[in-house]
């Protein structure tokens, strides 16, 4: 990253980690295929699966459960597409759970959220409730652990120990934005399956992993080959497998540090408020991840402000990275039920393993003058 850029943005992708380019340019040199016998393939073979131990380490779950996928949206959408009568799903959820899931033409029940963006679980209990009413066998219930915009920490064992009394249940978690910046125990979250992506814990793109629960299998997504134990056809991405295994084992140990991400967010969220009174802070009443933080400044289009951010040299973004393109209020905050203008200027600034005091020193310099002149063309206008 060059120094005159400040890159707050780690919840669209996260800097790769030393530890995963040193480990994916071993394996750039590991000629076989990991399905061949000889010594060329073994020793692919043997890349993939010491990655696999330390994803599966990440979670405290046996290597077995863990299937390499080509992110968390083959992942999410592998569980998702896997045949359900019907679906519950939060109405938070990212694109890669909802879309699959109105797909399938299946009964799918939304699950409101309330103002802090926290799905609570008498919602779930009453989801639970309107299944039984249409006599529709609920079969799985999505719920991520924690949102990608507002970094909320949604109830999932609490779902868990909810699905558990309804009996024939299964529980999806999208534990993307969560996993190496919480600790996360797999059987603690008491969920059947999981999804992860490299990329945002500092691995690289296009590799993620669907996690079961010992003994569950859900029908392949992808098929034509017998890779992953018959679980996901396709010769498996070797050298993003190794560089997603190295950056699961750091980003595990760099969860110590995440108090002074902690730290940095609050400083960051303070000033921000002190700089621009109007401002708020969306989700600051419920549980977070302590990297992001979702910043709303009234009477400013969030695009405006990414690109004025862009402009002053720091990289943030309006909403998820993933949609946007698209003009117009984060599919988040709307099922939050904020109010339109409020939702339509909220930036996301989301913090890791590189961020720095001198980073949020120049986010809030950037802060000062951009909400600076917000302020005073607002007491013109
Ligand atoms: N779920 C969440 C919560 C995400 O933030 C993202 C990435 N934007 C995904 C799933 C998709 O992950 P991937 O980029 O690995 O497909």
């Amino acid at each position: 990253m060059s120094s005159t850029r400040t890159y707050l943005d780690h919840n669209a992708t996260a800097p790769l980690r030393p530890e995963a380019r040193a480990a994916m340019l071993d394996a750039l040199d590991a000629v076989g295929n990991p399905s061949s016998v000889h010594a060329e393939g073994r020793k692919a073979r043997a890349i993939v699966e010491e990655a696999r131990e330390r994803v599966a380490d990440l979670l405290g779950v046996a290597p077995s459960q863990v299937v390499f996928t080509s992110g968390a949206t083959e992942a999410n959408c592998s569980v998702l597409r896997a045949g359900w009568g019907s679906i519950l799903v939060s109405g938070i959820e990212h694109e890669s759970v909802l879309a699959p899931a109105r797909a399938n033409g299946c009964d799918v029940i939304e699950i409101a959220t309330d103002a802090s963006g926290a799905v609570r679980v008498d919602a779930i209990a009453a989801a639970l409730e309107k299944a039984s009413a249409r006599n529709s066998e609920p079969a799985l219930l999505a719920l991520q652990v924690a949102n990608n915009e507002t970094g909320v920490v949604q109830p999932v064992a609490a779902a868990a120990a909810l699905a558990r009394e309804w009996g024939d249940l299964v529980l999806h978690t999208d534990a993307v934005q969560a996993a190496g910046r919480i600790p996360l125990m797999f059987d603690e979250l008491g969920v059947d399956t999981l999804s992860l992506s490299a990329h945002k814990l500092g691995g690289p793109k296009g590799v993620g992993a669907l996690v079961l629960k010992d003994g569950l299998d859900i029908a392949p997504l992808v098929i034509g080959g017998g890779q992953e134990r018959r679980r996901r056809a396709g010769t498996e991405n070797v050298i993003g497998i190794a560089g997603f295994g190295a950056a699961a084992s750091a980003a595990k140990q760099d969860l110590a540090d995440m108090s002074r991400i902690a730290e940095l967010r609050g400083r960051l969220e303070r000033e921000a408020l002190e700089l621009a009174p109007g401002a708020r802070v969306i989700g600051a009443d419920a549980p977070r991840l302590p990297n992001t933080t979702c910043l709303a400044l009234p009477g400013m289009a969030a695009e405006t402000l990414v690109i004025r951010f862009d402009l002053a040299g720091i990289a943030i973004s309006a909403g998820a990275a993933c949609s946007s393109g698209k003009v117009g209020a984060s599919t988040v905050l709307a099922a939050m039920g904020l109010p339109d203008e409020l939702a339509r200027s909220a930036i996301r600034v989301s913090l890791g393993w590189t961020t720095t005091e001198q980073d949020i020193a120049a986010f809030l310099a950037a802060w000062s003058a951009i909400a600076g002149s917000q302020q005073q063309h607002r007491a013109v206008a």
